[in-house]
């Protein structure tokens, strides 16, 4: 399967009209093994400067711009269409960075970081008092997160600033694992593309909330619960969490509409049989609906989630199926993020009444 192939059709033609329609748009290709110094040195001379430049992390593709810079962040809230109460990640090079972006660094931070950056984790951490409103919502604390992607390593260490970055997808879309999903979510929306090919891990960092007495995670990721505990003891996690999109998120990555192909996802929580059988009935009455196949092994889940989500969506099915994994590892990532896409909807038999309301919602008729 390509992941730089074709784009959702549904997707092209995004128009924001009070997006930026001046920038750059401009494209180049970076080598992930060694990334070409004058592409790095040009896309951290623009960050410089206030532009926005994409970029591939390990996780996703991140739209980055100049923590320090008020007009760049807030085009990044333009450009994405994302609510100003949803804070964003700072992304930085080395850990004595994070020093001057925090007011404590406590312990459990340092052998987290120790351990696990370079990496997708992102710690939530009481915020120094220069960090900019606009990025934490006005709270009292601030996601950083050191990235371990060749390009987004060699790019931090040349800016020497931090960076926030953004998922490269307009809000509450699916994100970008791969610069092909980069442009048909934010075509003319960025500044700099760097093209570094798809990205390994496929899913966003894990979001741990260090700021109150006992850790939390606050979005399972690349770093899986198990290796946490290991470090931290004792970690609270919250499955199925939901936030209302007019406060502001403990974990914006928890709205429930979230990650969301424009086709309606519905969760099956039952075995195969169970889908074909819905499939079956819809299909009687007249309404095409596709199975979504996440891979058994849960790296290649991960990986491949969001083009798989991104391939289903340019059919032309009126509703989409998906059997979560096993919750366990990456694979609670992956459930999360079916979740989120799902808008908390399954079905878990295929009574009359499941059927009816598969049926309202691939019409439409339900929100
Ligand atoms: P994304 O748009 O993919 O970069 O997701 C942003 C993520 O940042 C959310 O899911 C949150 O978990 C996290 N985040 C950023 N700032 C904060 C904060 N101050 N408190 C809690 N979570 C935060
Ligand atoms: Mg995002």
């Amino acid at each position: 399967m390509s992941h730089n192939g074709e784009m959702s059709a549904r997707s092209e033609g995004f128009s924001n009209p009070s997006a930026d329609q001046s920038r750059l748009a401009e494209y180049r290709q970076v080598s992930t093994e060694s990334p070409e110094p004058d592409v790095i040195r040009y896309a951290a001379e623009l960050l410089d400067s206030g532009a926005l430049v994409a970029f591939p992390t390990e996780t996703v593709y991140g739209l980055g711009a100049r923590a320090s810079n008020p007009k760049a962040i807030s085009d990044v809230f333009l450009a994405k269409g994302r609510p100003l109460t949803d804070p964003l990640i700072l992304h930085v090079a080395r850990v004595e960075q994070v020093h001057e972006l925090v007011s404590e660094f406590p312990e459990d931070a340092a052998e987290l970081a120790a351990r696990f950056w370079p990496g997708p984790l992102t710690l939530v951490l009481p915020r120094h008092p220069d960090v900019l409103d606009l990025i934490t919502a006005s709270q009292a604390t601030v996601a950083v997160r050191i990235p371990s992607h060749p390009v987004a390593q060699a790019l931090l260490l040349e800016t020497g600033f931090a960076v926030a970055a953004p998922s490269a997808n307009r809000f509450g879309r699916i994100s970008p694992s791969s610069a092909a999903h980069v442009v048909s979510e934010l075509a003319g929306q960025y500044d700099l593309l760097l093209d570094g090919g798809p990205t390994t891990l496929g899913v966003e960092s894990t979001v741990v909330d260090l700021s109150g007495p006992v850790p939390k995670l606050l979005r399972p990721g690349g770093v899986t619960l198990e290796e946490l505990s290991e470090v931290l003891g004792e970690i609270t996690y919250a499955d199925r969490v939901i936030t209302a999109e007019t406060t502001n998120a403990p974990a914006p990555g928890q709205f429930l509409r979230h990650y969301s192909p424009l086709t309606p996802l519905l969760l099956v929580e039952g075995d195969e049989s169970l889908t074909q059988q819905i499939l079956q009935a819809l299909g009687d009455k007249g309404v095409t609906a596709l199975s979504v196949e996440i891979p058994q092994d849960q790296i290649e889940a991960a990986r491949n989630l969001y083009q798989l989500l991104r391939e289903a969506d340019a059919t032309d099915a009126k509703l989409l199926l998906v059997r979560p994994t096993q919750s366990a590892g990456i694979g609670r990532a992956v459930n999360d993020r079916l979740f989120r896409a799902a808008q908390g909807r399954s079905l878990k038999d295929c009574s009359e009444e499941s059927v009816r309301r598969a049926l309202a919602i691939a019409l439409a008729e339900l929100p």
